[in-house]
């Protein structure tokens, strides 16, 4: 079973059959009777404020029908994702070193070449502590679905779930005061929770506990890197 139902989240061969080209039919679940993946033919858009919502079919969809490695669809979509959310990861720690140290034309080159090594410190070592604790978690307290035992498969839905530090890119434009980070990091930790939901098929509870506890840790990581710094 390559696919699952977005309403019950049990496997099927096939979403549609295509009879010729923009002629298709959606297949219906075996478990639930209802549309397998509706998602199919929507528009992404509807699919992003549904991913927003944190609705757990829109999750579904994303993660077990749209990002199927099986397909060959999403051939090096793992780094191209993970290089995307390390370098926005980056970013939001530039914006938090600029908060923190007033940035002018006065500051030396080689202040600036060392905050960015701490940054760059920062970003590696926080992001390891993330998501070996996740992978961890995952292995101890979790049931890992058939078809879904490989790392790559839960990086990559951690890796696009944190889609909301797309967010972090409307601070390049616009001025928003800080706490907004925060307010981003919290959406990020809700997202990546649903995340792990959907591929666990555990409870919310359980999904958030194991989520609150990698991003503290992470977060632990970047202030005793701070400390070590100073
Ligand atoms: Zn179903």
């Amino acid at each position: 079973m390559e696919y699952r139902c977005v309403q019950c989240g049990f496997g099927i061969k096939k979403l549609y059959v295509q009879y010729s080209p923009g002629n298709i039919r959606l297949m219906k679940c075996e478990n639930c009777k209802a549309v397998a993946d509706e998602y199919v033919e929507c528009e992404l858009m509807i699919l992003l404020i549904d991913l927003i919502l944190h609705k757990t079919k829109a999750y579904r969809h994303l993660i077990h029908n749209a990002l199927n490695q099986e397909t060959g669809e999403c051939k090096g979509l793992l780094w191209k994702s993970a290089l995307g959310f390390l370098a926005l990861d980056a970013y939001r720690c530039l914006l938090l070193e600029m908060a923190r140290e007033r940035w002018d034309s006065s500051m030396s080159f080689s202040s600036v070449t060392w905050t960015y090594v701490k940054i760059l410190v920062d970003v590696f070592l926080g992001n390891l502590f993330l998501f070996c604790l996740l992978l961890l978690m995952m292995r101890i307290s979790f049931t890992i679905p058939v078809g879904f035992s490989r790392h790559k498969d839960f990086i990559l839905a951690i890796l696009v779930s944190s889609y909301f530090k797309l967010f972090l890119l409307a601070m390049m434009i616009w001025e928003f005061p800080l706490s907004v980070v925060f307010i981003i990091d919290l959406f990020v930790l809700s997202s990546n929770a649903m995340a792990l939901k959907v591929i666990t098929e555990s409870t919310m509870e359980k999904c958030i506990g194991a989520c609150f506890t990698a991003h503290a840790a992470k977060f632990f990581v970047s202030h005793l890197l701070k400390w070590c710094f100073a």
